[in-house]
């Protein structure tokens, strides 16, 4: 839209530009099909657009085929966009984008994040939407330029701190152009600048407890002219040390260092502990006949390298509200890391029933001890990598405790979700869990949700 275009759509649907929502409306065309263009939108593409207002950027998204969600808190302004802009591939949905339940993205196959987002709330809703895990696979969002170079920053520079490293250990930042006050009615006060946010590969950099890493951050950026050796004295002992393993100045201050120095300190104060250790690998497993009828014991290591078949659980958690747990494995696990997973699930031991390995293994990996019925028991098969499994069931008040040595994260999911989710990306899972979800919806049809 231009200028005069956007002053008469504004007069015809009176609305005054309220500032408390950041409304400044973009009237350069030329710069909005740019920025556009950096999403590379295909029909493929379904994209969050966050703040609509008139439609500026929503109707070149259409134009390129994209499915758009546009997330817009001005009733008067979400009205106008379905009135005008009324499209197949469009839905407006009149909301806060803070209160906006982000797990339903996971249902999408390609999604991206699009926004000229309101300057009082832009940190909130950045970190909502960064919120690690998540299905976006880019960002691209208009920022006010303080927060843009912030969040694009080098170590040993002005704007490097806190907010540089939270979002910069799971994504790469671009800072890719100043964008001047001038090309928005009405002008704000301060420029704004493009940044394109994109999810970093999981394993690009070392393992870490990030729980730890952002303390020592915090403690680090809580004064920033102090050395880090006096601020960060009670948590890691032999400073000198660790800065010369880890190749920075003993006398260094909080934005001397990398984000790789930062996950190396934090790994020399507490290195994180991955659960298989030699021990586990030498665990003895029962390995079975084609009826699960037990023929001897064997190695993890043989169970796993032979497709031997063996017996395995798989536990599914719901919340009171019908939600189902599911965890993300952890990194280090040698099946299977990062996939989405049952809410716990292992192996049964050498002297185990299924029903002792299932609430062993919802005791170990989640903290919880509920009472667990069983839904079904699968066949061993390639797809559930030659495991009997018994699937259980059970409910917990409150939120499970995941063991972080085996569990990366976890969270509750609507099972419509999943659905939706286990079908536009099951590489996205483990596949056991995937039958088990199959048989779980066979005995559960879809809109009986609770399991009882
Ligand atoms: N995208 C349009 C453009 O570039 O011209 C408008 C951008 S304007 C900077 C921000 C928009 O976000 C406004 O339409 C405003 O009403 C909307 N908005 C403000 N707070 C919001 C929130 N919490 N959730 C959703 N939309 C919000």
């Amino acid at each position: 839209m231009k200028l005069s275009e956007i002053r008469a759509t504004l007069r015809e649907i009176q609305v005054l530009p309220v500032k408390t929502l950041g409304q400044n409306f973009l009237h350069d065309q030329n710069l909005a099909r740019w920025i556009v263009n950096q999403a590379e939108l295909t029909a493929d593409d379904y994209v969050v657009e966050i703040g609509p207002g008139l439609g500026a950027l929503t109707k070149l998204m259409l134009e390129k085929g994209a499915r758009v969600l546009a997330i817009e808190k001005d009733t008067r302004l979400a009205n106008f966009l379905r009135e005008r802009l009324g499209h197949p591939r469009l839905e407006v949905m009149n909301t806060d984008a803070l209160k906006f339940d982000g797990r339903v993205l996971f249902s999408h196959r390609r999604v991206k994040l699009l926004g000229n987002l309101p300057y009082n709330v832009s940190s909130a809703l950045l970190l909502k939407f960064l919120t690690y895990p998540s299905p976006i696979s880019l960002w691209l969002c208009m920022l006010q330029n303080e927060m843009a170079l912030r969040l694009s920053a080098m170590p040993s520079t002005h704007d490097y701190g806190f907010l540089t490293l939270r979002v910069q250990l799971q994504h790469c930042v671009q800072y890719l152009r100043t964008i001047p006050a001038t090309v928005f009615f009405p002008k704000p006060d301060v420029d704004s600048a493009l940044v394109r946010i994109l999810p970093r590969d999981p394993f690009e950099l070392p393992a870490r407890d990030d729980e730890l890493l952002a303390k020592l951050i915090r403690y680090g950026f809580s004064q920033r002219r102090k050395q880090l050796r006096k601020l960060l004295r009670v948590h890691v002992t032999n400073w000198h040390r660790a800065a010369s393993t880890l190749g920075f100045d003993p006398k260094a201050r909080a934005e001397e260092l990398s984000l790789l120095q930062w996950i190396g300190l934090a790994n020399y104060v507490a290195p994180p502990v991955y659960s298989e250790t030699t021990a586990m690998k030498n665990e003895l497993f029962p390995i079975v006949d084609k009826n699960d009828r037990i023929l001897r014991y064997a190695q993890r290591s043989d169970v796993h390298g032979n497709n031997l078949r063996h017996r395995a659980v798989h536990i599914l958690i719901f919340s009171q509200a019908d939600e189902v747990y599911l965890q993300q494995r952890s990194r280090g696990k040698d099946r299977h890391p990062l996939k989405w997973d049952s809410s716990a699930a292992g192996h049964v031991g050498a002297r185990e029933s299924y029903d002792e390995a299932a609430r062993r293994e919802l005791k170990e990996e989640l903290g919880v001890n509920v009472p667990l019925k069983g839904i079904s028991k699968l066949p061993a098969s390639e797809r559930t990598d030659q495991e009997f499994i018994w699937l259980y069931g059970g409910e917990i008040r409150g939120n499970p405790t995941p063991n972080r040595s085996e569990i990366e994260t976890g969270a509750f999911f609507p099972p419509a979700v999943v659905d939706g989710w286990v079908t536009t990306r099951p590489e996205d899972f483990a596949p056991g869990f995937l039958e088990c979800w199959k048989v779980y919806r066979k005995n559960k049809p879809a809109n009986c949700d609770t399991f009882t």
